[in-house]
C-alpha cells in the first residue's frame, strides 16, 4: 500500500504571523484523523515557527531547497543538517522553478538528492515536461532523463523518496494536466523507476501530481491508480482550500 501525500509547496509567499495565523488554523481543520500524509513546505524563514506551531499535529513540515554540502563556507545556501534542526522531514528538490529561474542542473539535482538522502530527509523529487517538449512529443524521453541523472548512483529503499510528475505547462497557470495524460506519464514514471531499480521499489514510491491543482480537481486525479497525492503550490496558500484538498486526497 503506498502512502498518499498530499504537500504544499508555499513558494515565497507568508511572512512570520501570516504562518503562525495558517498553522493554527489548519490543525483545527484537520483535528480528526488524517488518511494522507501531509507536508507543508514554507520559505525557510517560516520553517521554524511553522515547526512549532504543528508540532502537536501529524503534519509534517518541508523545506523547497537544500544545497548539498553539510556546512562550510557557502553564503547564502542551507544544508541538510540545517533544515533537519528546524523541524523538516521533508525537502522539494528539483522544482522546475528553480530549474528555469536558477538554472539547476540535473548534476547539482543529483548532488541535492544524495545530501537529503544521506541525512534522512525525504526528497521530493520534481521533473516534468515544458509545453514545446510535450508538444514535440519528448515528454517521456525529457522526463526519463531527469529521473535517470538526477537519479545516478542514488540508492534508494522503501519510504526514501516521493515524486513528483509537475509538467511545467500546468505549475501556477490555472490550467491542470488531463487527469488520465497525468495518470500515463505517471504509470511511465513508475516503469522508469523499475527499470532504474525494480518492480517492488517502483510500486512502493509514492508519486504525486502537481500543477494547478485545486479544490474542484483533486479527486479526478486521486481517482487515478498511479497517483498517490499532490503537490499543491497556488491553491495550498489559502488554509481552507488546502484542508479541503487534503480531506478530498
Ligand atoms: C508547485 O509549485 O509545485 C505547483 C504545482 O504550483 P501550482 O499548484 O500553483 O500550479
Amino acid at each position: 500500500m503506498r502512502k498518499t501525500v498530499i504537500a504544499a509547496n508555499w513558494k515565497m509567499h507568508k511572512n512570520l504571523s501570516e504562518t503562525e495565523e495558517y498553522g493554527q488554523k489548519l490543525m483545527t481543520l484537520l483535528a480528526s484523523p488524517l488518511d494522507a500524509e501531509v507536508v507543508i513546505c514554507p520559505a525557510f524563514t517560516s520553517l521554524q515557527v511553522l515547526s512549532k506551531t504543528l508540532e502537536k499535529s501529524p503534519v509534517k513540515i518541508g523545506a523547497q531547497n537544500l544545497f548539498w554540502e553539510n556546512s562550510g563556507a557557502y553564503t547564502g545556501e542551507i544544508s541538510a543538517p540545517l533544515l533537519l534542526d528546524c523541524g523538516c522531514r521533508y525537502v522539494i528538490v528539483g522544482h522546475s522553478e528553480r530549474r528555469h529561474l536558477m538554472n539547476e542542473s540535473d548534476a547539482s539535482i543529483n548532488r541535492k538528492l544524495k545530501a537529503a538522502l544521506n541525512n534522512s530527509l525525504i526528497p521530493i523529487f520534481c521533473v516534468g515536461e515544458t509545453l514545446p517538449e510535450r508538444q514535440n512529443n519528448m515528454a517521456r524521453q525529457v522526463i526519463k532523463e531527469q529521473l535517470s541523472r538526477g537519479l545516478d548512483e542514488v540508492s534508494l529503499t522503501e519510504g526514501k523518496i516521493v515524486i513528483a510528475y509537475e509538467p511545467v505547462w500546468a505549475i501556477g497557470t490555472g490550467i491542470n494536466a488531463n487527469p488520465d495524460d497525468a495518470q500515463e506519464m505517471i504509470a511511465f514514471i513508475r516503469e522508469t523507476l523499475a527499470g532504474l531499480y525494480n518492480m517492488e521499489l517502483a510500486q512502493s514510491i509514492s508519486i504525486l501530481y502537481g500543477g494547478s491543482v485545486k479544490t474542484d480537481n483533486i479527486a479526478d486525479f486521486m481517482d487515478k491508480k498511479d497517483i498517490d497525492g499532490a503537490l499543491v503550490g497556488g491553491a495550498s496558500l489559502n488554509v481552507h482550500d488546502f484542508a479541503r484538498i487534503v480531506r478530498l486526497g
